[in-house]
């Protein structure tokens, strides 16, 4: 039965901002700054500095960053990791197949909601350069809402935004943990988005490769 709401994800779903040839995503500018590595534990990190609340510029997240991995970059490194981090910000690119798959959902008559965990400088971008109002019912952003994937708070706001039950609906990204099995835990359905073939081994099923052949699955 079709979804009445469906869930997207933001980044490694239906936009980029590290095409597979370019430069590391914003993760790996901050580690290469603060010269640590990017596992589990620094991606929670980043999160929770960049995405929980608005910002007036990178200077400010970095520095909590810095903190919280008990890193002390001097003003230099902070300015350069800033620009680096700015830089990306400005080559947000969706994947050919994003709005179109976004369009088929709402023309089965689904309600569609973004869902992200992003930063403010990222969202004011991408609102700059698509019609993300226009496009989606709802924009439920973490860094709005004060809630990140995969805790329910951002997905209830979501679901409440388009006034709709959990039980119809779905989410659509490309973490197992932000988006497929937390969606789950409250009751909605769940594809996963695997561009990078990862997932291949694991039981993560229904996972579609690109959005083409979404409408299959919900
Ligand atoms: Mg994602």
């Amino acid at each position: 039965m079709a979804g009445d709401a469906v869930l997207f994800d933001c980044w490694g779903t239906l936009f980029t901002t590290a095409p597979a040839s370019g430069p590391a995503g914003p993760m790996g500018v901050l580690a290469d700054g603060l010269e640590t590595e990017v596992d589990a534990d620094f991606r929670d990190v980043y999160e929770e500095a960049f995405m929980l609340e608005p910002h007036d510029g990178y200077a400010t997240p970095v520095r909590r960053l810095a903190r919280a991995v008990g890193a002390d970059p001097d003003g230099e490194t902070v300015t350069a990791m800033v620009k680096g981090l700015e830089q990306l910000a400005d080559v947000q690119v969706p994947y050919d197949d994003a709005l179109p798959a976004v369009e088929a959902v709402r023309e089965r008559g689904a309600a569609v909601a973004l869902v992200t965990n992003t930063d403010a400088t990222s969202l004011a971008r991408l609102r700059q350069s698509y019609p993300l109002d226009g496009t989606f019912d709802a924009v439920i952003a973490s860094c709005e809402v004060g809630a990140l994937k995969p805790a329910p708070a951002i997905f209830e706001a979501a679901l409440d935004r388009l006034d709709a039950r959990a039980g119809t609906a779905v989410m659509v990204g490309d973490s197992p943990r932000s988006d497929v099995w937390a969606a789950r835990r409250l009751g909605l359905r769940a594809v996963l988005v695997d561009r990078g073939d990862k997932y291949g081994q694991l039981d993560h099923e229904p996972r579609v490769r690109d959005l083409t052949a979404l409408g299959n699955h919900l």
